[in-house]
């Protein structure tokens, strides 16, 4: 088994002494391999930029935490799949942001979840309306926030219509890294997205609505690279309407210099009272987003690790912590310490190298393998790249491609409720585990009861915790290699 630190044990000890001796004594070796924490093909300069940012590097998402603040409730448009209720669909799931905040009240949150939770490195504001919209209250809780917390990032979610106003106060409040939801370049289709907008002092609807939002969308985004901001583009995956469209929407964005697209699924459902909800327009499959998804490989990067988080989630992704930081529980006044941070980030540089050596190992094992199989591994992680969560934890498993040319990461299956309840388990929430796991062969986990096993089992997927704590790569190529791989001599013969 290979050397294991459990997350609670890195978040918990609140100096980097404390930090490294807990890694210690639970056996983790920092690596001696002098291995770049970045991916080969990013120029430095850059990696440096989104290293720490959870949304940026799929890497990184792995170690950082991002928090939204939902001070932004107004926006200039209507999305068919968004209801004024919800969150903003475009950077969130459905649900009911719990509370919307004032400047003073988002800065003092922000402090709070600071305090407490080391991973965090980036403040967002993704609504619950559009951040450029509501623009004086997102401009205020930048200020008032960059002044307590210097290093935190900052980043906004817009649909792009207000953004050419405020370019350069991006630039000046050192905005790094913006999104702009473009679902479409072709107005025809933007009609049936967007029934009308509002722009100059009126509303506009039909094609002139999609034609003025298409052009501030575009000349948004060149302003913002022209600036050498890093760009990520979120396209909403809408079946029959822009599903064959998204690829020359990825060809766009990249000729205007684009940095990521991430391309999510529609979230649809009735009950949330949406245009598309109550219309019964259906959300893609698995297999529909990964076709799209490859089928624009080759263009802008690609994002496969979204979670659609809420307007006023706070964690790792994957997670949501907001709960624990609502008014309520906040105290009055709150002075930042910059201690618990700083001591993570130290620890986490360690193990970062550790994971990239890791990585390399992983892939010196595929290369032995001589299969041409393909499969899908879920893997259940609580963060750090580890396969270290309980199967009967798990509310989403995380999903990458084995193949004898890698592992790839290639997105995430969530479920609704952990099939473990109170010490036992679920039947039913085993029977919607296994319709979420669809097209997966293996379920890696750090344990896992012989029932849930053996159910798992009946529907062809193999569930192991042989490979518990280690590497997510270390554990997915190890599987791989023992079940396919044998030395070519040995296959010959
Ligand atoms: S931009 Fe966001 S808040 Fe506005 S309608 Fe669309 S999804 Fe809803
Ligand atoms: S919605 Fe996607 S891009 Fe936005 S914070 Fe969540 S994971 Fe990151």
């Amino acid at each position: 088994m290979a050397s294991f630190v459990s997350l609670e044990t890195l978040t918990a000890p609140t100096s980097a002494d404390a930090m490294r001796e807990a890694l210690k004594s639970s056996g983790c070796k920092s690596s001696s391999c002098g291995a770049s924490g970045g991916p080969g093909d990013l120029p430095p300069e850059v990696w440096n930029r989104i290293k720490d940012h959870p949304c940026y590097s799929e890497e990184a998402h792995h170690y950082f935490a991002r928090m939204h603040v939902a001070v932004a409730p107004a926006c200039n448009i209507q999305c068919n799949y968004c209801n004024r209720k919800y969150d903003c669909a475009n950077e969130s799931r459905p649900g009911v942001v719990s509370e919307k905040l004032t400047p003073e009240q988002a800065l003092r949150k922000v402090i709070a979840v600071a305090n407490e939770v080391p991973q965090l490195s980036v403040l967002g504001i993704a609504g619950p309306g559009d951040a450029c919209y509501d623009w004086r209250k997102t401009k205020a809780t930048f200020q008032a926030v960059a002044k307590e917390i210097p290093d935190i990032k900052l980043c906004i979610s817009t649909n792009g219509l207000a953004l050419p106003d405020h370019v350069d106060e991006l630039v000046e409040m050192n905005v790094d890294h913006v999104t702009i939801t473009i679902n479409m370049v072709d107005p025809m289709i933007g009609a049936k997205i967007y029934p009308w907008i509002y722009f100059g002092n009126r509303r506009h609807t039909g094609l002139v609505a999609s034609q003025i939002l298409h052009e501030r969308q575009m000349l948004g985004l060149e302003m913002l690279t022209e600036r050498g901001i890093l760009v990520k583009v979120n396209s909403v995956l809408i079946p029959g309407i822009n599903d064959h469209h998204l690829a020359e929407v990825n060809a766009a964005v990249k000729a205007r210099g684009a940095f990521l697209h991430n391309i999510m699924p529609l979230i649809s459902d009735p009950a949330h009272g949406t245009c598309f909800g109550l219309t019964g327009q259906r959300g893609p499959t698995h297999a529909e987003l990964m076709a799209v998804q490859d089928a624009c490989s080759g263009g802008v990067n690609l994002m496969r690790h979204c979670r659609q988080c809420r307007a006023d989630a706070v964690g790792l992704l994957g997670e949501d912590r907001g709960q624990e930081f609502t008014l309520d529980q906040l105290p009055e006044t709150v002075t930042y310490d910059p201690a618990k941070r700083a001591a993570y980030r130290e620890v986490i540089a360690a193990e970062r190298d550790d994971h990239v050596a890791a990585k390399a190992d992983a892939g010196r094992t595929l290369d032995a393998a001589a299969s041409d199989a393909r499969v899908l591994v879920a893997v259940t992680t609580r963060g750090g790249a580890r396969v270290n969560q309980h199967f009967g934890h798990a509310k989403e498993f995380q999903v990458y491609e084995a193949s004898s040319a890698g592992v790839r990461f290639v997105g995430h299956r969530k479920v609704e409720n952990a099939y473990c309840q109170d010490g036992f388990g679920e039947d039913a929430t085993l029977d919607s585990t296994i319709r979420a796991l669809d097209g997966v062969g293996v379920v890696l986990c750090a344990k896992i009861g012989e029932c849930p096993q053996e159910q798992l089992s009946a529907a062809g997927i193999v569930a192991t915790d042989a490979y518990a704590y280690d590497y997510i790569e270390t554990a997915v190529s190890a599987w791989y290699a023992a079940e396919y791989g044998r030395p070519a001599t040995a296959m010959i013969a």
